[in-house]
């Protein structure tokens, strides 16, 4: 078997960390290739020594320079922006992980779709961000994507064939599809009296009650922002229409999301909440290759329930859910407006309940028009609304 050259965006994170598992338990499948991070350099020089990529690249330039001086000269190091971008199209790579979080990751995401990679996209601010623009690069580059996200995979792993092969641009209901149910756990507020929400510290909302992944995530999980950013990352890779899309709570995360058809029957994907699955799937997809995930026991499933979501405790899916039926424009201030601010609750600038009240603000006064769809203008919407959120919280919060 020749082994299929892995660039990882992101390695550093959680995401990294799952797919680099993956790689530990299919060490002939795969070689590493090439390592992308930001500051965390122990973590890099860690990676380095254990897999010894061909070379990496830290996005912080300061801490590139600190990562050379520990490690042998034998592994080029290449720093910033423009770097990523050249990782992410480096001609010899095969499959490109996209899992640096948020906007930072959209070009570099997008340069892999434009060199025609297999793109397994955990990144989905940048789906997000772009919506069918990055659909349509896909197509007409020739690149694959594949859903990392846990929902998004259990959704491609219950469609036929004829949608998986045509992401962005399938017909659902001629494949016999009536509804993608997105379910989601509903985090770890789900129970809080609504009244006690303002009051939650950075350290509970980052403490998800099942999965185990990076801060900004974790935060947007509490909010379910992430549910509102998965249900138009839902929309645009199955081209659903509103009655396509229903979020459903399961606060177990035992069944990843599920797909209704016409004849009545639901196909559900099940599995330990661990992304290492998800992950596995798609890095030999077709194929089915070992995540080393501890198989579901049955026996010691305690339920499993469902419950519709409360758009009061959960505002900002309701932001989200409206801005995808508003427009792109929408969907990009709405992710950019989160970015600014969840970094600035992190921070302790801003109280839980004002995230959703920042997003807010920004989706009413954003104004559309005379606005074109492509890619540069929705580049610089996406810095404008960052830099008047900031603002905002400057001068508001
Ligand atoms: P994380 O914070 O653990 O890791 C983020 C990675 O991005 C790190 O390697 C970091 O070095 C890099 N990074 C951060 N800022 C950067 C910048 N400015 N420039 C370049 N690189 C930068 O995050 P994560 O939980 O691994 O999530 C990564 C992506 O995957 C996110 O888009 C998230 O929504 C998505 N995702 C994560 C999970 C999960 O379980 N963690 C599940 C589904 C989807
Ligand atoms: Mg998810």
């Amino acid at each position: 078997m020749i082994p299929r050259r892995l660039v990882i965006l992101g390695a550093t994170g959680s995401i990294g960390r799952s797919t680099l598992k993956v790689v530990d338990a299919n060490p002939e499948a795969f070689q590493v290739y090439a390592l992308t991070g930001h500051r965390n350099v122990a973590r890099m020089v860690a990676l380095i020594h254990q897999y010894s990529p061909r070379y990496v690249v830290m996005s912080d330039v300061q801490a590139a320079v600190e990562l050379r001086t520990q490690i042998s000269a034998q592994i080029p190091v290449m720093d910033g922006e423009q770097a990523l971008i050249e990782v992410a199209s480096d001609p010899l790579a095969d499959l490109v992980m996209a899992a640096i979080v948020g906007g930072a990751g959209l070009k570099p995401t997008l340069a892999a779709v434009q060199h025609g990679k297999t793109v397994l996209l955990a990144n989905k601010e940048a789906l997000v961000m772009t919506g069918l623009l990055l659909m349509d690069l896909a197509r007409q580059h020739g690149a694959t994507i594949l859903p990392v996200d846990s929902e998004h995979n259990a959704m491609f792993q219950c469609l036929p064939e004829q949608i998986q092969q045509q992401l962005g641009f399938c017909d659902l209901e001629s494949a016999g599809v009536k509804r993608l149910l997105l379910t989601g756990s509903g985090g770890p507020f789900r129970e809080l009296p609504l009244e006690q929400l303002a009051d939650v510290t950075v350290a509970q909302a980052i403490a998800h009650p099942n999965w185990s992944m990076g801060r900004k995530i974790s935060v947007d999980s509490a909010t379910m922002m992430n549910k509102g950013l998965e249900y138009i990352e839902a929309k645009r890779l199955y081209n659903a229409r509103e009655e396509q899309i229903q979020v459903i709570l399961h606060p177990q995360s035992v069944i990843h999301s599920m797909v209704q058809y016409c004849d009545g029957s639901v196909l559900a994907q099940l599995g330990v909440p661990d992304m290492a699955t998800p992950i596995a799937h798609v890095m030999g997809y077709p194929q089915r290759i070992s995540s080393s995930v501890e198989p579901l026991d049955f026996f010691t499933l305690k339920e499993l329930t469902f419950s519709a979501p409360d758009m009061q405790r959960y505002p900002c899916l309701k932001l989200a859910i409206d801005a995808c039926y508003r427009s792109q424009f929408a969907t990009t201030a709405l992710n950019a407006a989160n970015e600014v601010a969840v970094q600035a609750f992190l921070q302790e600038q801003i109280r839980f309940t004002d995230i959703a009240q920042v997003v807010a603000y920004q989706l009413e006064h954003l104004n559309e028009q005379h606005r074109s769809l492509d890619l540069e203008e929705l580049l610089a919407l996406d810095d404008e609304v960052r830099h008047r959120t900031a603002q905002y919280i400057q001068d508001r919060c």
